[in-house]
């Protein structure tokens, strides 16, 4: 079998030399325990996160391991009871193409979703879009929404489910394919390409322009430029339910000049809640989201878009690549 390990640990921008391909004997499975033939793997911003050693809300993977992932794959040898050759399954069995897992740690894919499905739209990206939005964003008619990357999968969730429930949806995205797609495909109202922007006082202008009615929640994807062009343009009692920082991630803006004062008394007058959440903590709520979602997926209401990588060797690549913005959808890596 073949797996991905975290070779080296980065320093800043990722690059080759800190993945390794490896074969490996598989072994065979114990009591309550199956063996998964990956299909479909998912590449995600926060195994840039696993990456470093620094003290974070998971350990970190540690040099030498199998990077961490989820996938959808089959199970093709079982001693567990109620698992049966055949049987699709997802899990985090690692970047690998076969793994020995134990059947607890997995879940079916439900019937009637494509498989892949289960790491985007109706997995644990697509939970993260509801979950921000609805519990932390309080979306409500009539109001505005922004958000950016967004035409992946977390992205184009928020934009979607905010026109579902009556809001203005302004996206902002790398590049015109992007921004048209957000438009025709996710149905934005407006979708801005931060590329196209020098500065933080540009975007500014450009959010002002798009949001003539301020903003009323900001899900907060990236971080940078976005960020400051944004909190000038929120309304009082506006949302922002933190989600992810993708811009700073390498550890870029480090050496900026301090903008906190301003964030601060930004929040401040304007009475922002900004609440940061990670999904995991939220596992026990997943049914509530497939319950409404699933079906808005299933009736063509909710439309997602994947990028697909072939072969195991090429995940690193596809993963350096998605950071920067180089995928167009849900990254995923396609194994079997
Ligand atoms: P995406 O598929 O949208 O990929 C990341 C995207 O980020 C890129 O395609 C790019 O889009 C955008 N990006 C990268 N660098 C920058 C930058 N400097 N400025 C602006 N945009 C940038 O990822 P996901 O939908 O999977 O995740 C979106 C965010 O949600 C990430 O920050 C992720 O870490 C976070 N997240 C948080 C979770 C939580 O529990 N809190 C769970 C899941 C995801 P573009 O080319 O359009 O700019």
């Amino acid at each position: 079998a073949k797996r991905i390990v975290l070779a080296k640990r980065p320093q800043g921008a990722v690059s080759a030399e800190n993945f390794r391909l490896e074969s490996h004997e598989l072994p065979d499975p114990a009591q309550g325990e199956v063996v998964v033939r990956v299909h479909a793997m998912s590449l995600d911003p926060y195994m840039r996160g696993r990456m470093d050693a620094a003290k974070s809300y998971a350990k970190p993977v540690e040099v030498d391991d199998v990077m961490e992932g989820g996938t959808v794959g089959e199970v093709i040898a079982s001693n567990a009871d109620g698992f049966a050759e055949g049987d699709m399954v997802f899990g985090m069995t690692g970047w690998c193409d076969h793994a020995v897992m134990p059947a607890k740690e997995l879940r079916r894919v439900p019937d009637g979703v494509p498989p892949t499905a289960v790491l985007g739209v109706l997995g644990m990206p697509g939970f993260t879009g509801w979950y921000g939005l609805t519990q932390i964003g309080q979306p409500k008619a009539g109001e505005t929404v922004v958000v950016a990357a967004a035409t992946g999968p977390v992205g184009s969730m928020v934009g979607q489910l905010a026109k579902h429930k009556g809001l203005r949806a302004v996206g902002i995205a790398g590049g015109e394919k992007k921004c048209a797609h957000a438009k025709e495909v996710f149905g934005f109202d407006a979708c801005l390409d931060h590329r196209a922007y020098a500065d933080a006082k540009e975007m500014r202008q450009a959010i002002a322009g798009a949001c003539p009615d301020g903003i009323d929640i900001y899900f907060e994807n990236v971080g940078g430029k976005v960020l400051e062009g944004v909190l000038p343009n929120m309304n009082t009692f506006g949302r922002m339910p933190v989600c992810g920082v993708i811009a700073w991630y390498d550890g870029a803006g480090a050496d900026e000049p301090n903008k906190l004062p301003a964030a601060w008394r930004s929040i401040l007058v304007n009475r922002l809640t900004v609440q940061g959440f990670i999904i995991m903590d939220q596992w026990d709520r997943l049914n509530e989201f497939l319950s409404e979602v699933a079906p808005l997926v299933a009736d063509g209401t909710i439309k997602y878009t994947e990028d697909v990588a072939e072969g195991l060797e090429n995940a690193p690549e596809a993963f350096m690549s998605m950071l920067k913005g180089g995928n167009f959808g849900k990254q995923i890596v396609k194994v079997a």
